[in-house]
């Protein structure tokens, strides 16, 4: 494969292929390689998948809960917050999150992941009321919630540091974070995507934090709008430096941006910026990351909801060993615009596994195997959730979730509205570890 390739690409492809740590310089180049040096690029990625995780290509099956969509922040890119007077809002009691967390066990998910906007008037401890009242109903599921801009807007409403907070949060249950938030680190390019969003710097310590505490963390990148293959190398670099320190990331999601809901791209707020990467740059930053990151960051997931399960598959050849969740409820990438859908059926998943030459495997969300199907589809053991139709009402859209009345979320009034406070100050502890 390195014969396909000109001088300079084959000696990058060689460096990965001996180990070797890739520099910003050849991050860059490599996202931008076409022709040959792009077959070359995939082929090399696809060699250092098979070295570095094998034939298995994992799947958790879990659900979404984005409990609410009302948002006191106003990202740029971000097409599914409301304002806190929206006719739109919504916001999911405890109790009808803990039945939707119910009805996703008894299908037989093992992951939720809970995510959502940063409701006003939001009291400081309802994610950690949250995790309790849902691992009291479900001890066994594993609860992969909250970003790292909720833990800190949950601190911050706590008046308690990120240390003391995320520890809290631990002992009611949480077991991982989603590495979200991060689009690009890089506070030049993040400045122009969302004034006021949570810094580079914030970013790393929660994750940091939460690492140090046991609390592993995936990590993302959000790509195809103003940044540069400079940004991305450095934001790779980071996540690497990150990885060897704490060795808390248990994957990395690349996620394509969806433009045609975003306000940036829809109303031009953001000059410059691109509807989303094309086919060759998604598969290049693929097979990039698993030359970067691999030996560090094993796993790298392709998201079907931002991709379509098509693409997803065919980055499996690009360095990807795996492919996320069946989600069952999605609403942040369909509100942003996204078609491909809010839920996928496990068999599908392994029909694509399957074609592309590969084992599945379902598995939690630490990576442990749950199930390889190593044998003939046939001998598949049913899934409860393979038989489940597309309209089934349950799961409902996330057009009829902003239209329901039993769940509108009822504006904060002004005066009641909780001046914000100051940034979460690093406390002593805080501090001394990181
Ligand atoms: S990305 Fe998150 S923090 Fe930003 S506006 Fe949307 S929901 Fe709020």
């Amino acid at each position: 494969m390195l014969s396909l390739a000109s001088p300079p690409v084959a000696r990058l492809l060689e460096a990965a292929l001996e180990g070797q740590a890739l520099g910003a310089a050849a991050i860059s180049q490599l996202l931008t390689v076409k022709g040959r040096d792009f077959h070359a690029l995939v082929l090399t990625a696809d060699a250092l998948r098979e070295r570095q995780v094998g034939s298995r290509v994992g799947y958790v099956v879990n659900r979404n809960l984005n409990f609410t969509n009302v948002c006191v922040k106003s990202c740029k890119f971000c097409a599914f917050s409301r304002t806190n007077r929206s006719d739109e809002g919504y916001f999911l009691p405890l109790e009808e999150i803990v039945r939707r967390a119910q009805e996703a066990c008894a299908l037989g998910a093992t992951e939720l992941c809970l995510q959502a906007g940063l409701a006003p008037g939001m009291g400081g401890r309802f994610y950690i009321d949250l995790c309790r009242a849902v691992k009291q109903a479900l001890p066994e599921v594993h609860l992969h919630a909250f970003s790292p801009e909720e833990v800190k807007y949950g601190a911050e409403l706590s008046s308690v540091s990120l240390r003391d907070y995320l520890s809290e949060l631990k002992d009611a249950g949480l077991g991982s974070l989603p590495g979200t938030s991060a689009e690009v680190l890089d506070d030049a390019v993040r400045r122009r995507l969302a004034g006021g969003r949570i810094t580079t710097e914030e970013w790393i310590q929660v994750v940091r934090m939460a690492h140090e505490l046991g609390l592993p963390t995936t990590s993302t990148l959000m790509y195809g709008h103003v940044e540069t293959p400079e940004h991305i190398a450095g934001h790779l670099i980071l996540l690497r430096d990150l990885q060897r320190e704490t060795g808390g990331f248990t994957e990395f999601v690349p996620l394509s941006f969806v433009h045609q809901e975003s306000p940036m791209y829809q109303r031009g707020l953001l000059p410059g910026c691109r509807p989303g990467p094309t086919g060759h740059e998604v598969v290049r930053l693929f097979a990039t990351a698993r030359l970067a990151l691999g030996a560090w960051i094993p796993n790298l997931q392709a998201s079907w909801v931002k991709e379509g399960l098509r693409q997803a598959q065919l980055l499996l050849s690009a360095g990807a060993n795996d492919l996320g969740g069946t989600l069952i409820n999605e609403s942040i990438s369909t509100s942003a615009g996204a078609t491909h859908g809010q839920r996928t059926r496990p068999r599908e998943l392994r029909r694509l596994i399957r074609d592309a030459g590969r084992v599945p495997v379902e598995r939690g969300t630490l990576y442990q195997s749950l199930t390889v199907f190593d044998g003939p589809p046939e001998h598949d053991p049913p899934h409860p959730l393979d038989t489940i139709a597309d309209e089934d009402p349950r799961f409902g859209s996330y057009g009829a979730l902003v239209a329901d009345p039993r769940f509108r979320f009822e504006p904060v009034p002004r005066e009641a509205l909780r001046p914000r406070k100051q940034a979460v100050k690093l406390t002593d502890s805080d501090t001394q570890s990181s």
